[in-house]
């Protein structure tokens, strides 16, 4: 999200909405308020994009699996169905494809998103002892620890999956019956596969994730796959390298 963040950033910051049109009828009455707005900051928090405009008007996006930001040079008269919102500045349109959502807020509102989420894992402010910190308030096994955003913002089911394995811990471990020095490791995991990604344009190195049945790197072991939490979020690991 960082990436995509920093290039709406680059596109949007500071410029002037001159027509904003969407096909979303929820969201009719914000694309008239903010025609004539300043964008003043574009920010993410996890995996939630933030666009501010003038005078306190608040985007939260989160693409999820299909939401796509897309830039096009000109006007957009008629807007396809799938493109939920087009924001013209100058000669360009950005435009937001298959939402996934978005939502408009006031500062108090903005407020309560931004507090509902953990420490993000991608900020200036995050470091290995403020992961291992978070991380330790948790109960649950490690494989659904690394998903719940409020614990820590931004990483989804490849890092957590990859950080894991990194780390040589077991998904259904829990942090408690860990050493310190393998906790530490894990945090460690965790900025590695979050910054390798962004260093690599948003791609994933796949050690485990979406391997089930082949060979481990490090072992040659077969890689097994196991569904965690509420949601079943599919988790890839090596039975071998990775222990409790
Ligand atoms: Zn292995």
């Amino acid at each position: 999200m960082k990436l995509i963040t920093e290039r709406l950033g680059r596109q949007l910051q500071g410029q002037v909405i001159t027509d904003c049109k969407t096909t979303r009828d929820n969201l009719r009455v914000f694309a008239q308020s903010i025609r004539g707005a300043r964008v003043e900051r574009i920010f993410c928090k996890g995996k939630h994009i933030f666009l501010e405009f003038s005078p306190d008007i608040f985007l939260q996006n989160h693409l999820l699996m299909r939401g796509r930001w897309r830039t096009v040079k000109g006007r957009l008269l008629l807007l396809p169905t799938e493109m939920w919102l087009a924001l013209e500045v100058g000669n360009v349109t950005v435009s937001n494809v298959n939402g996934q959502v978005l939502r408009v807020l006031d500062r108090d509102g903005l407020q309560q998103q931004l507090d509902s989420l953990g420490l993000d894992v991608m900020s200036a402010e995050c470091s290995r002892e403020r992961i291992v910190a978070a991380m330790r308030r948790e109960e649950a096994p490690l494989g659904e620890v690394l998903l719940d955003q409020s614990v820590l913002s931004g990483i989804g089911n490849v890092a957590k999956s990859e950080a894991l394995f990194l780390a040589r811990i077991h998904p259904q471990a829990r942090v408690s019956i860990l050493r310190p020095e393998r906790v530490a490791k894990l945090a460690e995991s965790i900025l590695y596969v979050m910054w390798e990604s962004y260093r690599a344009g948003g791609r994933w190195t796949h050690r485990v994730y979406r391997r089930a049945g082949m060979r481990c790197y490090e072992c040659g072991n077969r890689i097994a796959m196991i569904r965690q939490g509420k949601q079943r979020r599919s988790t890839y690991f090596c039975p071998v390298c990775q222990i409790v």
